[in-house]
């Protein structure tokens, strides 16, 4: 047998899709896995041109790779090796992600060609992104947007170490939306998750961008305040207090207005989170009791 039928002959049964084109983009090769990822027989695309458009791949921007910016076609008009994810077009209609990488194919020194491999494997990129995603919601709360109660936790962690290292004082605040059964009884549960919607939008809106505000629980948020002053965070913990105060649902025609309590905690030397939490709560709690709207604060003892 011919050596370059030899090679064919190997190439037909790797475990990723392989097609050659010739120097006019026509296919002349097309492996077993190439058949299994597109739905197309070599029968179907042997002497076919790349740009008759069989596999039209297109891009994560849906930009049409056939008309611009094919890979294959690059690799033909300047003999270098390309990488690319992109989307193949399956016979049945469908799109499929695949990583594909072309090679040029020389005759001694004539170009006259060019090889695709392609695999389904996930594309790193797309696997990358999938994880980034899977970590954005581990870490989210989903009527909120807020960090979870453990990622907020962990930020308190490091804020801790933070303070161990560099002397760097910070803050934590326990807030609590007062009487919050009596607008779930009211007007429902539906417009009580609007009205913690309207809530943590003008908290987050009180603080400062290098602040954390997580969701704690139902209707409870801890924020914990990056270097920070007493005076500060006393007037930033204020500022949340008044501007929750002065938030209101827009619901036919009035408004729902809700308010806070805070317990919060201003931290200048080493402590435990339990520590940290049961003093924020604490001091949460005294403010319920002096009448709530109100906030209450303490250095950590
Ligand atoms: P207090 O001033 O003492 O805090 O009174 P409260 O009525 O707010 O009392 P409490 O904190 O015990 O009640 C919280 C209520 O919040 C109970 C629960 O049904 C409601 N809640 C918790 N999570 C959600 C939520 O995600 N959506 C809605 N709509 N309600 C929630
Ligand atoms: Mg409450
Ligand atoms: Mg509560």
């Amino acid at each position: 047998m011919e050596k370059t039928l030899i090679y064919q002959e190997i190439l037909k049964y790797v475990k990723e899709g392989v097609y050659f084109v010739d120097i006019d983009r026509k296919i002349t090769f097309w492996n077993n896995h190439a058949e299994q990822i597109t739905g197309f027989t070599a029968a179907e695309v042997l002497d076919k041109y790349c740009y008759d458009n069989i596999l039209n791949h297109v891009d994560d921007k849906g930009t049409h790779l056939c008309r611009q910016g094919c890979p294959l076609h690059k690799t033909l008009g300047d003999g270098k090796p390309r990488e690319a994810t992109v989307y193949l077009h399956h016979k049945q209609g469908h799109r499929v992600p695949v990583l594909i990488r072309t090679y040029p194919l020389y005759d001694r020194d004539q170009l006259i060609g060019a090889i695709e491999l392609f695999s389904d494997e996930k594309p790193p990129t797309l696997l990358m992104r999938e994880i980034e995603d899977l970590k954005v919601l581990a870490m989210t709360d989903q009527l909120t947007g807020l960090a979870n109660r453990r990622h907020t936790e962990s930020i308190l962690s490091s804020k801790l170490t933070e303070l161990e290292e560099f002397n760097t004082p910070f803050g934590v605040a326990l807030v609590d939306i007062d009487h919050f059964k009596a607008v779930n009884d009211t007007y429902g549960h539906d417009v009580g998750d609007l009205a913690i919607q309207m809530t943590v939008k003008s908290l987050v809106n009180a603080v400062r961008s290098s602040d954390l505000v997580g969701r704690w629980g139902g209707e409870e948020f801890l924020v914990v305040f990056s270097t920070v002053g007493f005076k500060q965070l006393q007037q930033i913990v204020e500022r949340i207090r008044m501007l929750v105060e002065s938030s209101a649902v827009q619901r036919e025609g009035s408004g729902i207005q809700v308010t806070v309590s805070i317990g919060a905690v201003f931290i200048e030397k080493a402590a435990s989170k339990e520590h940290i939490i049961q003093m924020a709560d604490q001091l949460m709690y005294q403010s319920k009791i002096e009448g709530r709207n109100r906030i209450t604060l303490a250095t950590l003892d």
